[in-house]
């Protein structure tokens, strides 16, 4: 794909012009699409993952803080 400023050939899977960094304009009707599309579906495996991540670390975390407040209660005390 030739940059239409500079006219460097470029690589086709590039969308960014190497030698002057103007958009190359050959996929620019599709890249939208898609990149809203990858977004959401980026989005909803991040939702589930961070929803796992709360169910595995949350209570984890709980146990942490309350561990740590024993601790502290228990030098306190001691
Ligand atoms: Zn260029």
């Amino acid at each position: 794909m030739r940059c239409p400023v500079c006219a460097t050939e470029n690589d086709n899977s590039l969308t960014y012009c190497i030698n002057c960094g103007s958009p190359l304009t050959q996929n620019t009707n599709v890249e939208p699409t898609t990149t809203t599309v990858k977004r959401k579906h980026k989005r909803k495996k991040l939702s589930q993952k961070s929803i796992l991540l709360i169910l595995i670390f949350g209570p984890s975390a709980v146990l942490l803080v309350f561990i740590f407040l024993l601790l502290i209660i228990l030098g306190l005390l001691g």
